[in-house]
């Protein structure tokens, strides 16, 4: 059978040949243990974890130093979010902000922290899915420690004004972590000028291994402070304790250095998304884009067709491999939290797509993505009565 057309980038992105290539030694003839301080074997593999380290700090601005590794960006969030409340909620219980539209890995901790008796702020968004400064600057109370908005929305592909955020979070002397899993090399992204003080990250978003991702933490200009979440042989300054994932890391680290080279192509991938749509659109009425079309991930077009359900839709496109929203949650069929959080009702939320674009599509991929999309939404809407 052939297989679909991949176009679920936002789910998880196949590992490049070069990060494959450059991993691999490191599941064979260098499988020191970096924490091996007595011999090359682990000299070696110590050497390629700190030059991966460099790599992804240099993709984002950062020092070395500032980079911790973890097994993704849902480590990293619990660590970020966690990690600030332990440490800084010692005497008494912090105030966190953060907004509805987050992933899962950063909604869970925040209910976690307030279990423990912290205060947690969960701001809504507008249509586009987007905080106004304003709404957060209102939120701001003399407890609050940490705000946690992420750069690039998993469904909607909405960038928030980060820029902005940090700002006002600079100003108030609060802390910013941002889950910028969608952003990192799609995009560019620093540290400093987007005033960030915690950033998730991870390895399979950007053509790398899954199962790697990384957290920064900002060393000065404020110094972040952190409790670990997993105890044990003291590994990542004492952060994150277990023996290096080093192929994972190697892959990371390759991951970042081919996504600095290609953050251009963003502006095919864009396009590419934008005739999807235009073809779509010039064949099919009733269909609504949720998200931002200005400022948003160039690959990402999160579609609502107006009576087709979203589930019978993806089922029906078995020629295309993408998904109703997102992948990490999709197991139960409850209407998506950031579309309900968007104010688009569930009959609404029930019935979208969501096309994420990436590279290696080309553009009869996507004339033959746009040709199934419209000839099953077509057949749909006759079955169910619509012509
Ligand atoms: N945050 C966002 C915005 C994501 O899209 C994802 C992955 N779907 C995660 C966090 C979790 O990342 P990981 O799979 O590395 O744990």
């Amino acid at each position: 059978m052939k297989s679909p057309i991949y176009m679920d980038h936002h789910a998880t992105t196949p590992v490049d040949a070069d990060v494959l290539r450059a991993m691999l030694p490191y599941f064979s003839d260098i499988f020191g243990n970096p924490a091996s301080r007595t011999h090359a074997y682990g000299w070696r593999a110590n050497e390629a974890v700190e030059q991966a380290r460099q790599s992804v700090a240099d993709l984002i601005g950062a020092t070395a130093r500032e980079i911790v590794f973890t097994s993704g960006a849902t480590e990293a969030n619990n660590l970020a979010i966690l990690g600030v409340c332990e440490a800084y909620g010692q005497s008494k219980p912090i105030h966190i902000i953060t907004q509805a539209t987050e992933h899962k890995s950063v909604l869970d901790p925040c209910t976690v922290a307030q279990s423990r008796g912290h205060r947690v702020t969960v701001l809504p968004v507008d249509r586009m899915g987007r905080v106004s400064p304003d709404t957060l600057a209102d939120a701001f109370c003399d407890d609050t420690v940490l705000v946690s908005m992420m750069l690039v929305n998993n469904e909607v592909g909405t960038m928030q004004d980060i820029a902005a955020i940090g700002r006002l979070c600079k100003t108030r002397g609060v802390l910013l972590h941002t889950d910028a899993t969608q952003a990192v090399g799609i995009m560019p992204v620093h540290v400093d000028t987007l005033g960030i003080a915690l950033l998730s990250m991870s390895a399979h978003k950007i053509y790398g291994p899954k199962g790697i991702g990384a957290l920064y933490v900002r060393r000065r200009d404020p110094r972040v402070t952190l409790a670990p979440q997993i105890h044990g042989g003291g590994h990542e300054n004492g952060l994150r304790s277990g023996t290096l994932n080093v192929p994972g890391i190697v892959g990371l680290g390759v991951a970042c250095i081919l996504a600095k080279q290609r953050l251009h192509e963003a502006c095919e991938i864009a396009r590419l998304r934008n005739l999807l749509e235009t073809r779509i659109r010039a064949a099919l009425p009733g269909v609504i884009r949720y998200g931002d079309p200005e400022q948003c991930h160039p690959g990402n077009l999160c579609l609502g067709f107006d009576g087709v359900n979203g589930e019978t839709l993806v089922l029906a496109l078995q020629g295309v491999a993408l998904s109703t929203g997102s992948a990490c949650t999709n197991r139960d069929l409850a209407p998506s939290h950031v579309l309900t959080a968007m104010g688009v009702g569930n009959r609404a939320s029930s019935g979208n797509l969501r096309f994420g674009l990436g590279r290696g599509n080309t553009e009869e991929e996507v004339l033959a993505v746009a040709d199934m999309v419209i000839a099953q939404v077509t057949s749909l809407r006759r079955l169910g009565g619509r012509s």
